[in-house]
């Protein structure tokens, strides 16, 4: 199907229409000064124009709390499937890029059932940024666009219209819905290069001084470095830099037994390497006690142990929430890795 080309008053009749075909609709809106993730029950309240979010749209591919099984106590236990049909609307890049990611993790290995099932039942409309947020880096990531891995990609051109490329069937199904939309000229397509030309060039706030393909090497050879100590010294162990990220996934497995205490249910929920439990196993052994280890494990998970689980790609996206969200400001990933980088000498 070829491209189509909205004017925003289409652009809002088609995302009315989306709004009644049953599915819930998640979209970035206005939310205290900022911009989050919500159920959307108007087109009006669509911000297409937002710099980021305060949480990534993980949360609907793999929410902070999912109920895995329902047991009984000493007898049978049943799985638990919470997902269904959504469409998510409005995905920058970068985010999409963690999303894949992701999907790529949970594919492999282990399958996890949960999560691909609730990943598969996702429409995903991403959308080119508008406005660059004060701390992106996505340009220096590679994530500042995308070509691939959405259902339909948005692009918001100079004169207001808005271009949507469906890529695959369960996009196609929804451009259906668009009404009026007419296809989009040579000059249109023209017009979405320029985007993209410019936003891989500025969203940049934070330079990365190598190619992020560099960075396996840098960190082989920083593991003693003393930012990790200078750096640790002022973290809180808050874990605020890992519930912003789009791309940690880690979380925690827990039962409980209900009142009844006849039946329970398992469930997971986010957890963060930068806590101090984190790494508290059996027997209250915690063999990540010490805050800079924590503090480094988190740096070298994002461009090296990540990484060499999915084919090289570095498990940070650039998007920029863990500098803004760091009170004590020493969770900018580029600070740290372009200091490595130049006393690596690699760069
Ligand atoms: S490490 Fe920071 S900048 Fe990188 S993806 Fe995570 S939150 Fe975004
Ligand atoms: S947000 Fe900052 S202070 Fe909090 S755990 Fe992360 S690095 Fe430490």
């Amino acid at each position: 199907m070829s491209v189509l080309k909205f004017t925003p008053k289409q652009f809002d009749d088609f995302v009315s229409t989306l709004l009644k075909t049953g599915r819930p609709v998640m979209a970035p809106q206005a939310k205290n000064g900022r911009f989050a993730f919500g159920p959307l029950a108007s087109a009006a309240d669509l911000r297409l124009d937002y710099d980021v979010t305060i949480l990534p749209p993980k949360k609907y591919v793999l929410p902070q709390v999912e109920t895995l099984l329902e047991f009984e106590v000493c007898g049978p236990c049943r799985s638990v499937q919470e997902g269904e049909p959504m469409i998510l609307l409005g995905v920058h890049p970068y985010d999409l890029a963690a999303i894949l990611q992701m999907d790529e993790l949970f594919r492999q290995g282990q399958y996890d059932k949960h999560y691909m099932d609730r990943r598969c039942q996702i429409t995903i409309i991403a959308l080119d940024v508008v406005t660059p947020s004060a701390n992106v880096f996505a340009s220096s990531m590679g994530t500042a666009t995308v070509t691939s891995g959405y259902d339909i990609l948005l692009t918001v051109l100079k004169d207001g219209s808005i271009l949507a490329d469906a890529a695959t069937a369960k996009g196609q199904e929804l451009i259906r819905l668009a009404g009026s939309a007419v296809p989009a000229s040579e000059a249109d397509l023209l017009a979405r290069k320029a985007v993209w030309e410019h936003n891989n060039a500025v969203l940049n706030k934070h330079i990365l001084l190598c190619k992020p393909s560099l960075l396996p090497k840098v960190l082989e050879q920083s593991y003693n470095h003393p930012v990790w100590e200078e750096k640790a010294r002022l973290c809180y162990s808050c874990g605020s830099c890992n519930q912003v990220c789009p791309t940690c996934y880690c979380f925690d497995v827990q039962d409980r037994v209900n009142w009844d205490l006849k039946t329970g249910y398992r469930f997971r929920a986010w957890d963060g390497c930068l806590l101090e439990n984190f790494a508290t196993v059996a027997g209250n052994h915690n063999f990540r006690k010490d805050r800079a280890a924590r503090y480094r494990h988190r740096l070298y998970r994002k461009g090296k142990y990540v990484p060499e689980k999915i084919g090289g790609q570095i498990a940070c996206v650039g998007c920029g929430r863990c500098i803004s969200a760091c009170t004590a400001k020493i969770a900018n990933p580029v600070e740290v890795y372009n200091r490595l980088l130049q006393d690596t000498k690699l760069g």
